[in-house]
């Protein structure tokens, strides 16, 4: 039961994704290509939408991986080529395994941009094994109301992927896991995580401690793989992103939107995108 080091603090690097709107990246950079089993985290507003102003990220494709939405506030939805279809509100999670290949296309509802409204999130990408990268396409659409909470006065732990102090995520993984969203007033919690899994917390809200170093909006702190135990406490309302995982320790090929072990499985993912037999939305 020994506390953790910190390996480093990381700044997020502003990327923009539309004219004017700008998303916090603290992976992949050309310092950090990933934290494995997790090759990118985008994090999205709080962002004013409305008739004037929206964003939405038009068909394209996805292989080799799991690109999972936490939507913390607002609505999205999205449309994809195995005709799939949904909906997102303030709380859920989608978990889309994209494996063999889907495309699809992501966006705010008409109704939400009409009514206009505050819109934040994270998309993280989850590598998978070379073994399951060509499973067949999936999505979990994980409600708000499924996420088991660990509730202390005025915060909570929601436990999306995992098990933690006897609660266990709705999410169904293909490496071990756990995933944690965080809503801390004057709270402080100790969690347990196994010494070879590779952890990361990343502060969506306001700020917080871990293990006793400040870390603020924007910023992650990336653990070492020493101790068990990491400590985070906060005064005022934060909110924070834990992600710790076994690493899958296999060659990564990130090229666009696909996740592959080599190059040239990379090449076959545009051949196989381009002649169609991704389907088409
Ligand atoms: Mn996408």
């Amino acid at each position: 039961m020994s506390k953790k080091n910190i390996k480093q603090i990381i700044n997020s690097e502003k990327q923009q994704i539309m004219p004017g709107m700008f998303i916090n990246s603290p992976f992949p950079t050309e310092e950090l290509k990933q934290v494995d089993p997790f090759v990118l985290l985008h994090h999205f507003g709080p962002y004013e939408v409305n008739k004037a102003k929206s964003f939405s990220f038009e068909p394209h494709p996805h292989r080799g991986f799991e690109a999972v939405t936490f939507l913390f506030e607002g609505e999205f939805e999205h449309r994809d080529s195995s005709g799939g279809f949904g909906k997102l509100s303030g709380g859920d999670v989608q978990w889309m395994t994209a494996g063999s290949g889907i495309i699809h296309e992501e966006k705010q509802p008409d109704d939400f941009i009409d009514k206009g409204g505050i819109v934040h999130g994270i998309q993280l990408w989850i590598n998978l094994p070379k073994d399951v990268k060509m499973s067949p396409p999936k999505y979990q659409d994980i409600r708000k109301a499924d996420i088991p909470e660990i509730k202390e006065k005025n915060s909570k732990l929601r436990i999306i992927a995992g098990s933690f102090n006897g609660l266990t995520g709705p999410a169904k993984t293909f490496t071990p896991m756990l995933v944690i969203h965080g809503i801390i007033n004057n709270g402080n919690n100790n969690i347990e995580i196994p010494e070879n899994y590779n952890s990361l917390i990343y502060v969506t809200k306001g700020s917080i401690t871990v293990n006793g170093v400040y870390v603020s909006k924007s910023q992650m702190a990336l653990m070492s793989n020493d101790g068990t135990t990491i400590n985070i406490s906060s005064e005022s309302g934060s909110e924070f992103l834990l992600l710790s995982g076994n690493p899958i320790n296999e060659p990564v090929v990130q090229y666009g939107p696909f996740v592959m072990n080599t190059m040239g499985e990379i090449k076959q993912a545009f051949i196989d995108y381009r002649n169609g037999s991704m389907g088409k939305i």
